[in-house]
């Protein structure tokens, strides 16, 4: 991916938190949520021709792994619980990220005392 130094200019507002966030990371790389709270909005670039961008806030609620170690954030709309998933960027908080990362561990749907009598 080419970078193109006019993009650097575009900003977005978090609509939870109010910071003003760069569109493009210090990579070069598309950003489409906010790297201090992490939430995002669903707009029409979010998934390319997706049926319902409807401009509605976006949790993160968890963090998927790729093959080549990459992490992806997993977000959803609160209006219309459309799903999408994207990149993380290098100056995301990495608190809210391993917060987010180890929640289903720190809230078991299950006894964990179990695996000791397997
Ligand atoms: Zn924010
Ligand atoms: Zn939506």
């Amino acid at each position: 991916m080419s970078v193109n130094t006019s993009h650097k200019l575009d900003t977005f507002t978090c609509s939870w938190c109010g910071l003003v966030v760069s569109t493009y990371a210090a990579d070069g790389a598309r950003r489409n949520h906010c790297p201090s709270c992490l939430r995002s909005q669903h707009v029409l670039d979010q998934i390319e021709g997706g049926p319902s961008d409807c401009g509605a806030r976006m949790s993160p609620i968890s963090i998927a792994v790729l093959r080549g170690g990459e992490w992806m954030l997993v977000h959803r709309c609160v209006r219309c619980d459309e799903l999408t998933a994207n990149p993380i960027c290098a100056d995301d908080n990495q608190l809210v990220l391993m917060r987010i990362a180890v929640r289903p561990l720190a809230e078991p749907p299950f006894p964990l005392e179990t695996f000791g009598s397997l």
